[in-house]
């Protein structure tokens, strides 16, 4: 039946004259038009597995049919679905004239066999031209080229659209055989290969093309993410050539910025979802970590299962430094990059947070230049502004690290100050700015001299929270403002009489030395066995000529903190080993002389060379200094102080633990720095004989010292009692009240003679 409908004129709708489809179609051919049609198309075929373009294979095609039909033409014409128009794509043996006028055939009804293809959508076989009314609107074309038949099929796309016609135009009137037929069908079935494959090829060069120039990094591994290829703008952005990475897997740029976790997730979203985007931190060759937005594709066979992995990079590092920008310009001041007021708020709090935990104090000191918009109107804004620029950077060499530095807005600026218990460095840091701001400032050409006005208020003390705390420095401000400004205030009355004094004895205690406002007192040091005077222990006194005599406790602290301790020490030094030389020869032969050492003197200063000059000046044995070392040295940097206590070891000085027991008391440490001597603080010494007689401490520290082969002596002894308890617990000696308070040198003579006739015990 199929046979009988093609001989008229039709093939089946559904043909899509595909090689192999139409094999029934051989049935009614010889043997010998069989092996044309195959040799046909074996030829075609090969030449397209050759990379010939389909232009050449249609013009091929055109030539063997015509050899297969002699006296006839062959074409081919593809249809322009935008323009709705048929041209000619090859007709080697037309003439350029002919087919010029046979381009831009519009399909319809009379528009020749190729036009009715598209027109009717089925073969067309016209046999008949001059008389055929499918030839109506070319007959005169026909006529003119002495056309008689024309044979036209489609050219299929493999979605059954219609996309050229292949014909064979005779100049004779003739049917097709089913050979011609076939050999129609089978060249139109080549060129719809030869114009897909085409197609491909351009989309691949396509691909190539922005794999090349794409602006993205392109990364194609395989299954087990090995690399395949790269494009030249990885090779740009991350330093590595082909050669470098062939073999290796993406691992190569981990930055070390993402977890695992980060990684599963990858993998998860990829294995569901064939496709993963996100921000990715990579390593570069040189090192340098950068940011990327990332894309990964899975790629899959026609079996799903997966082949490649294709990864595309986008560097946002100029993004995120865009971004950066933003953020840091939205938490500081445009002008001196300082934190602004809401930055400068959190971190205060934070450090609020710290000092609440750590029970420990906070500084907020709030500065203001004095007069400001008068320097802003009379120099200019710009002046000004520079003003404000240096003040910042100023200020920022008068603070530590840890310390808070904001601009609250106009000339006013927010120091946040952690301070610990014992820090006496708070009236200091004002004095240090205050002075630092009297320096002029260079501003262009002109030196401008500025005041400012500084108002403290401290953590708990003075306010719980930021606000609280703001506001009390606001206050401290104003009143420094009244006060004729170019001044600093406390909040609270108490603290900025205390801060002051602090600095009034700071810089007393400069000048202290020079103008001899210091002296030395000395209390007797008594063996418990045998009654005699061992030694003395100097006390250095201060007579402040307005303040008057300052106890050491409150002084010490402070020559510490500005480190005229170092000075201070050196004379304390010369000065007792001088008169423990002197009191050789004036009957207290063999009375040793205690010093006590600051921790500052052991880290500043060169102090066994201060010791050395003092022993070789005053020409004291050695044997008859002793130093007293407080726990807290001996705990700090073991080395260095090890270094230097072995020094003095080796001068041949004595070396005792003042105020043992209330550090840290750790045993591993007087057995590392053979120390002689464990000075009982008097704390232990005062409980023995209260709270029900507490000795247990006290007994524990002399046995221990004697199982380490050291000396014991109790200081602060008031009483009798405790002197017979001490003795009881068989330590070595005693200091105290009740031998004697500290003396003056000429006193201590006096006392001396005065204990031999009438000794207490
Ligand atoms: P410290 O070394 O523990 O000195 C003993 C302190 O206890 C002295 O106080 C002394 O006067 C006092 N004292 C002595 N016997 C008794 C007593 O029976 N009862 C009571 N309640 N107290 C007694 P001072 O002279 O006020 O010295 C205080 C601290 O100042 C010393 O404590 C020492 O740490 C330091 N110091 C004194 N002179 C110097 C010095 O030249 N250099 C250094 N770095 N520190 C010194
Ligand atoms: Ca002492
Ligand atoms: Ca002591």
């Amino acid at each position: 039946m199929a046979e009988i409908e093609r001989e008229s004129d039709q093939l089946p709708q559904d043909t899509t004259c595909q090689p192999t489809a139409a094999s029934d179609g051989y049935a009614n051919l010889s043997e010998l038009e069989k092996e044309q049609i195959l040799d046909l198309q074996q030829t075609i075929l090969r030449s397209l597995l050759h990379d010939r373009s389909a232009q050449e294979i249609a013009d091929d095609l055109c030539r063997m049919a015509e050899r297969l039909l002699p006296n006839a033409a062959a074409s081919v014409m593809l249809y322009d679905d935008k323009r709705k128009k048929l041209d000619v794509m090859a007709a080697p043996n037309i003439s350029p004239v002919v087919r010029e006028q046979l381009s831009d055939l519009r399909p319809g009804p009379g528009a020749g066999s190729c036009g009715n293809v598209l027109f009717q959508k089925i073969p067309i076989f016209v046999n008949d031209i001059p008389h055929d009314a499918r030839w109506q609107d070319l007959r005169h074309l026909a006529e003119t080229y002495h056309l008689k038949s024309c044979w036209s099929v489609p050219i299929y796309r493999t979605d059954n659209q219609i996309v050229g016609t292949f014909a064979l135009s005779s100049f004779e009137y003739r049917s097709p055989s089913d050979f011609h037929k076939k050999l129609l069908e089978t060249g139109a079935s080549i060129i719809g290969i030869a114009l897909l494959r085409q197609q491909h090829m351009a989309r691949q060069r396509l691909n190539a093309q922005i794999f090349q120039n794409s602006g993205e990094s392109i990364i194609i591994t395989d299954v087990h993410q090995r690399f395949v290829s790269i494009n030249p703008t990885f090779t740009r952005t991350f330093g590595f050539t082909e050669q470098e990475v062939m073999g290796q897997t993406p691992k190569l740029l981990k930055s070390g910025h993402h977890d695992s976790n980060f990684y599963q997730k990858m993998w998860r979203r990829l294995q569901q979802t064939g496709y993963w985007q996100d921000e990715i931190w990579n390593r570069t060759k040189d090192g340098t970590i950068k940011p990327f937005l990332a894309g990964i594709s899975v790629v899959r066979d026609e079996h799903n299962a997966i082949t490649h992995y294709i990864a595309v990079y986008s560097d946002i590092s100029h993004l995120k430094q865009a971004q950066a920008q933003v953020e840091f310009l939205a938490w500081h001041d445009a002008l001196t990059r300082l934190p602004n007021r809401p930055l400068t708020k959190n971190r205060a709090e934070l450090s609020l947070l710290a000092a609440h935990d750590n029970k420990t104090r906070l500084a907020f000191l709030l500065l203001d230049i004095d007069h400001f918009k008068h320097i802003n109107d009379s120099m200019g804004h710009p002046q000004g502004d520079a003003l404000i620029v240096e003040t910042a950077l100023r200020l920022r060499t008068c603070l530590a690290d840890r310390d808070i530095l904001g601009r609250q807005g106009g000339d006013e600026f927010l120091i946040v100050s952690p301070l610990t218990h014992d820090d006496e460095r708070l009236p200091e840091l004002l004095e240090t700015i205050h002075r630092q701001m009297q320096i002029p400032f260079q501003i262009g050409d002109t030196h401008i001299a500025v005041n400012v006005s500084i108002g403290a208020a401290v953590y708990p003390n003075d306010g719980e929270n930021f606000d609280a705390l703001l506001k009390a420095a606001d206050i401290a401000l104003y009143r420094a403002k009244e006060g004729g400004r170019n001044t600093w205030r406390f909040y609270s009355e108490q603290m900025h009489t205390e801060a002051q004094q602090h600095i009034e004895l700071s810089n007393g205690l400069r000048q202290g030395l020079s103008l001899q406002q210091f002296y030395l007192q000395y209390q007797p040091q008594i063996d418990l066995v045998t009654g005699q005077l061992i030694g003395v222990e100097a006390l250095l006194r201060w007579e402040h000529p307005v303040l008057g005599n300052i106890p050491p406790g409150h002084f010490i602290p402070i020559a510490e903190d500005n480190g005229t301790i170092v000075q201070i020490g050196a004379w304390v030094l010369h000065e007792a080993c001088r008169q423990a030389a002197a009191w050789q020869h004036e009957g207290l032969a063999g009375c040793r002389m205690a010093v006590n050492l600051s921790a500052v003197q052991f880290s500043h200063g060169n102090l066994i060379a201060t010791v050395e000059h003092a022993l070789k000046t005053s020409g004291l044995p050695a044997s008859l200094l002793e130093l007293e070392l407080t726990e807290s040295i001996l705990m700090r940097n073991a080395e260095q102080i090890l270094d230097t206590v072995r020094q003095l070891k080796h001068l041949g000085i004595q070396l005792s633990i003042d105020d043992f027991g209330t550090g840290y008391s750790s045993l591993s440490y007087l057995k590392r720095f053979k120390v002689d001597k464990l000075k009982i603080d008097q704390s232990f010494v005062n409980s023995m004989t209260q709270n029900g007689g507490d000795i247990a401490i006290v007994r524990a520290i002399i046995q221990m010292a004697k199982g380490l082969d050291l000396k014991t002596i109790a200081e602060g002894v008031e009483t009798q009692g405790q002197l017979s308890q001490l003795k009881t617990e068989h330590c070595d000696e005693i200091q105290g009240y009740y031998i004697s308070r500290p003396l003056m040198p000429d006193q201590v003579l006096r006392w001396h003679q005065q204990f031999r006739l009438d000794p207490p015990f």
